[in-house]
């Protein structure tokens, strides 16, 4: 009994599980996650969850029933040690798990702050996983002394939260500005200004030098010789694609799973989408660290492995809330020389082009320009600047024109 086995029950693995038997597939379906609890949202972790506004059960993308009303062998907690692409098996332990299809769903992991620099002190977290957020949520007391490591959408959602709940936080960045590798300086100072109003110490060109404390978390040193006072500490410094075991087992690796247009890997038995997954677009391989790409290119990976190939053509969006705002963003602003601002009463979105090309948008706030900029980018259209960043243009006559 081989069948399909799918390694990494996240997003994406459940996705793909689900769209397998959708589409008709009736074989054996194994779905092995190292985990110990079934496919779950992470998006809510960092944001509704880590604040107590979510409830654990609501976290679960599936009721734990449905995987066996559709056959889905969900084996959790289970770590696979490696991929025998010869023999087409995984091994675990001292088992192997035999399969005539294999897709690789195994997400990304955080990076972490060496030992040497107090990165494994008692205290010091990271935001990925349930269990994650599990050890951190009875941290977050109000008036205790949080300092958040890294200005990304993990390190300023984690602020946000923390401020909700009463906690004094400093937040480093490195790099010159926050958001520096995901957004224009126009986005970086909305967002500054965001948790500099509601009280966070937000420090930028400033990197962490090490963490202090004996067993626990203590102090922290910074890169300009300042020394904080520290009750615990939130790591948000990126992650790095999980591609170990397709790199023992000899796959193509390129920033990720290098997979082609159609979600298959260097060797044809073995296909990957997710966080984990570069593919090809617009002829540069890209790496999408979104839930939006982790349904859409598991399902389309589903589709192929039963049928004839389909190319993956994403539509890029993802959305980050801290405070009140509520960020959406639509496309990919790689490659962009000019940013139009176009400032609302309360909502404010900037636009960015390449030439007379529209990339991408940043919608703050509003839900208007962000679903007009989606429909424009989706249909590869663009617009006028200068009507974008008139704020009397009525946006969706764009969609009109
Ligand atoms: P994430 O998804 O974790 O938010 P990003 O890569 O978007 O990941 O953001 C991580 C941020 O952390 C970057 O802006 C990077 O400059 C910053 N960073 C990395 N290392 C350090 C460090 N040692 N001290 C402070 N900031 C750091």
């Amino acid at each position: 009994m081989s069948g399909i086995v799918i390694l990494g029950a996240g997003q994406a693995g459940a996705s793909l599980a689900a769209r397998l038997r959708s589409k008709g597939y009736t074989g054996p379906l194994t779905l092995v996650g190292e985990e110990d609890v079934p496919p779950y949202q992470r998006p809510p972790l960092s944001k509704a969850y880590l604040l107590g506004e979510m409830e654990r059960e609501r976290l679960f993308l599936r009721p734990e029933s449905f995987y066996a009303e559709n056959d889905i062998t969900l084996r959790t907690g289970c770590r696979v040690d490696a991929i025998d692409c010869g023999a087409r098996s995984l091994g675990l332990g001292s088992e192997s798990l035999v399969y005539d299809k294999l897709a690789l769903t195994t997400g990304a992991v955080p990076r972490r702050l060496p030992s040497g620099i107090g990165g494994s002190l008692d205290g010091v977290h990271v935001v990925r996983t349930l269990r994650d957020i599990d050890r951190m949520a009875p941290e977050m007391t109000a008036g205790r002394r949080l300092l958040v490591v890294g200005g990304g959408y993990i390190g300023l959602e984690a602020a946000a939260v923390a401020r909700k709940l009463g906690l004094d936080v400093v937040l480093v960045e490195a790099a010159e500005r926050i958001l520096q590798r995901v957004a224009a300086p126009e986005t970086s100072a909305f967002f500054r200004a965001l948790h500099r109003g509601q009280g966070v110490d937000l420090r930028e060109g400033v990197g962490l030098e090490r963490l202090t404390g004996e067993g626990r978390v203590t102090g922290a040193v910074l890169g300009d010789g300042t020394e904080l006072a520290v009750d615990l500490a939130i790591v948000g410094i990126g992650v790095t694609p999980a591609t170990g075991l397709a790199e023992a087992a000899g796959l193509a690796i390129d920033n990720g799973i290098a997979v082609d247009a159609q979600g298959r890997t260097s060797d044809s038995h073995i296909w990957s989408a997710g966080d984990c997954a570069s593919f090809p677009r617009n002829g540069v391989r890209i790496r999408l660290e979104s839930v939006q790409n982790a349904i859409d290119q598991a399902e389309l990976v589903a589709d192929n492995m039963l049928g004839p190939g389909v190319a993956y053509d994403p539509k890029i969006w993802f959305w980050s809330d801290q405070y009140d705002v509520k960020l959406q963003i639509a496309g990919l602003n790689t490659g962009y020389d000019r940013v139009i601002v176009r400032q609302g009463e309360a909502a404010v979105s900037h636009w960015y082009f390449a030439g007379a090309r529209l990339l991408a948008v940043d919608a703050m706030n509003d839900p208007r320009a962000y679903m007009v900029g989606k429909r424009l980018i989706d249909a590869g259209r663009s617009a006028d600047p200068a009507v974008l960043a008139d704020p009397a243009t009525d946006l969706k006559a764009l969609l009109r024109a």
